[in-house]
């Protein structure tokens, strides 16, 4: 399909959303829970958008916009914990909720990508402490990469990595960028210098965060060209998103056979 044609659909796709948002918006301003109504419209998009197996509504995640309201509903402390510690909008899969700093369009699909990717790769309610941690980089690496992918299809996003130019993440995305283009002809002996991997995990949380993004933003809008190009069906995605990377190993040679393919 062109991408013209893609460019089209994202903007009816777009405004219709919009609308649909507007409207349930309007006529819940005052209702609690509108949010976590807009998040079951988003995920139906979602479902229907890549032909995805259907997910029960009794598992869709609870929305909030606010720490008070999670009180207020009896959430529990360790998760409210979470949620106060961080100040951008996210998915947190043990609890199921979805708490959104800033209720924009964009930022809310990509967390409820995120939902929908967890919930079927049968991880929903799971902790990620089992993870190690180059296997738990790289499953998140994966999971931004499919949710950017998915804001991008339904939505429409631009993704510019120059805004994170002269940021620590930025160097250490540029380490990682050099190591996927090296390290398929690079000695046994020289791995450990070309590997970043160390000084990214030496890193504090919010660098962290960035690389993770800044990696798996990367990704999506790869996938995205090829998708638009043909070379990436929806089968493909579907394949992707169901995937589970519990097993050692299996998130890294996902992602690396990815950008391999998607070269
Ligand atoms: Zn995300």
């Amino acid at each position: 399909m062109p991408v013209k044609y893609y460019e089209f659909m994202r903007e009816q796709s777009r405004a219709g959303l919009e609308h649909l948002c507007d409207a349930e918006l309007d006529k819940a301003e005052t209702k609690p829970d509108r949010y976590s109504s807009i998040g079951s419209l988003l995920i139906d998009e979602i479902l229907y958008t890549f032909d995805l197996p259907a997910i029960d509504k009794s598992d869709y995640p609870r929305v909030y916009n606010s720490l008070d309201q999670m009180k207020d509903e009896n959430v529990e402390e360790k998760f409210i914990q979470k949620f106060a510690q961080r100040n951008n909008s996210f998915y947190h899969g043990e609890s199921n909720i979805i708490f959104l700093r800033n209720p924009e369009i964009d930022g809310f699909i990509e967390e409820c990508m995120h939902f929908v990717d967890i919930c079927l790769c049968g991880e929903l309610r799971k902790s990620w402490e089992s993870f190690n941690m180059a296997d738990g980089f790289y499953a998140h690496i994966l999971a931004e990469a499919s949710a950017h992918f998915g804001v991008k299809v339904i939505f429409g996003r631009e993704f510019n990595e120059h805004a994170f130019r002269g940021r620590t993440s930025y160097g250490l995305y540029e380490d990682h960028l050099r190591f996927e283009k090296e390290y398929k002809t690079t000695e046994q002996d020289r791995f450990d210098e070309i590997c970043p991997l160390a000084k990214i995990f030496e890193q504090d949380k919010d660098v962290l965060n960035e690389v993770i993004h800044l990696l798996g933003y990367r990704l999506g809008e790869r996938i995205y060209g090829c998708y638009a190009a043909e070379k990436f069906s929806d089968a493909d995605f579907r394949q992707l998103i169901t995937l589970n990377l519990r097993e050692a190993n299996s998130a890294i040679e996902t992602y690396l056979g990815l950008i391999d393919k998607l070269e």
